[in-house]
């Protein structure tokens, strides 16, 4: 179960961790922004996070977060909150309602849906599958660099960067590699967020350059 103490402390701990991956990969901690992913974590959850000083969450499904994002709302609370999982294109109206920001751009054709239902330059980060993982979303990397400038080329869409999901690896160096290729790929098409790192492997993320990290279980504990 989580409560209120839990998630703080684990806020406090996470910090300190996020601090000394930072500062050992000579970094300003300052640059490293965390948001704290609450899929499957009751509204409540949320709140005892923003108590403790936490403003941004990530969600992956639009129903779910629907009524999240009012719950949290409804208690006061002025969060931003993050898509992280993959969209449909007939959820595209709902999810700008719902959402600060998408890093799960995933294809040309999302990102048209997007940029047709707005009228001002909304963030997004676009997804990459580095690896090629056939379960996963996510642009392909051998092609993502002619995509991305495509989708850069939407009027409506600001892309801020990048975003990755690793394949499940036990060992959190397992993922520097495809960090590191996330990175690279920023950094030639000249984006400078990088949505990488999850409870398993934020640090060696912070490493490699991530400016976004997208934390649940460290914070709110194993979803049942
Ligand atoms: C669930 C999820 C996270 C958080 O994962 P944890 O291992 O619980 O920290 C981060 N990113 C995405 C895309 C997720 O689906």
């Amino acid at each position: 179960m989580v409560t209120a103490r839990s998630v703080e402390a684990n806020l406090a701990a996470l910090h300190a961790r996020i601090e000394r991956a930072s500062l050992r990969a000579g970094r300003d901690p300052a640059s490293v922004k965390l948001v704290a992913v609450s899929k499957t974590f009751p509204a409540e959850a949320v709140i005892a996070a923003y108590s403790a000083g936490q403003r941004e969450f990530g969600e992956n499904w639009i129903q779910e977060a629907g009524q999240k994002v009012r719950a949290v709302a409804a208690a006061g609370c002025d969060a931003a909150w993050h898509l992280i999982g993959h969209l449909q294109t007939n959820k595209v109206r709902l999810a700008i309602g719902l959402f600060a920001t998408i890093h799960s751009v995933d294809s040309l054709h999302l990102a048209t849906a997007l940029n047709d239902r707005l009228n001002t330059p909304y963030p997004v980060l676009v997804e990459i599958n580095v690896v090629g993982e056939a379960s996963k979303t996510g642009l392909p990397f051998d092609t993502a660099e002619s995509t991305v400038e495509a989708i850069r080329g939407l009027p409506n869409l600001n892309v801020r960067g990048l975003m990755t999901v690793p394949p499940l690896l036990s060992d959190p160096e397992d993922a520097r590699p495809v960090f590191r290729r996330l990175a690279d790929l920023a950094r030639r098409l000249e984006l400078p967020e990088l949505s990488m790192g999850m409870s398993n492997d934020f640090e060696v993320a912070i490493e490699e350059g991530a400016t976004i990290v997208r934390v649940g279980t460290a914070i709110f504990g194993h979803r049942g």
